[in-house]
């Protein structure tokens, strides 16, 4: 089974996804990395600061992991394009996501870029199949991990818990150049 651990950067995939598999004794690929150090890109988005990912390596990568292991778990903000059979979306309030950003460095553009990606519900909308989304914000790891776990247990799932939009729809008027 593939499980895809997907959201807007900064919601804390990596952090969930490292107490699950973990938890569950299952493999987890963190999306990001291996398309850096395996060069899983086509070209450098300059102007973004990220690599665009060459899909097609990026699933056969996938592939030859999946011939020594059972299940894994894909952690990455793309995680749930590649076909998961289940894909956990987590959310997380937009002006701690834009906090934890700028902490990690990000350029203001790209900031704001991913805090409307977040109030927009992108992921959770690009997300098909089974799809369980989760509210991470002030919620402690294990507590989100076992849910997440009690989720796939019962094939649980849900969409369309939260609405960032009504607090947060200002931050969609802005523009960085
Ligand atoms: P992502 O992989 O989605 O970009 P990370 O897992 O790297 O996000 O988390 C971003 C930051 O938020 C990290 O500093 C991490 O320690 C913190 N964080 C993640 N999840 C939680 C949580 N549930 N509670 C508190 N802090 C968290
Ligand atoms: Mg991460």
């Amino acid at each position: 089974m593939r499980i895809a651990i997907t959201g807007t950067p900064g919601v804390g995939k990596t952090t969930v996804s490292k107490v699950l598999g973990e938890k569950l004794g299952i493999k987890v690929i963190d999306i990001t990395e291996v398309v850096k150090d395996y060069k899983l890109y086509t070209e450098k988005d300059e102007d973004m600061d990220s690599y665009v990912i060459d899909f097609e390596k990026l699933e056969n990568f996938i592939n030859e992991i999946e011939k020594q292991e059972k299940d894994v778990i894909l952690d990455g903000h793309v995680s749930h394009l590649l076909n998961p059979d289940y894909t956990i979306v987590l959310r997380c309030n937009p002006e701690i996501v834009k906090e934890r950003l700028e902490k990690r460095g990000y350029k203001p553009k790209k900031v704001l870029e991913n805090v409307q990606a977040e109030i927009l519900d992108v992921c959770l909308c690009e997300s098909k199949g089974r799809v369980y989304e989760i509210d991470t914000t002030n919620r402690d790891v294990e507590d989100i991990v076992n849910e997440i776990i009690e989720a796939i247990k019962h094939k649980k799932e849900r969409k369309g818990i939260v609405n960032w939009i009504e607090d947060y729809f200002d931050y969609l008027t802005l523009e960085i150049k």
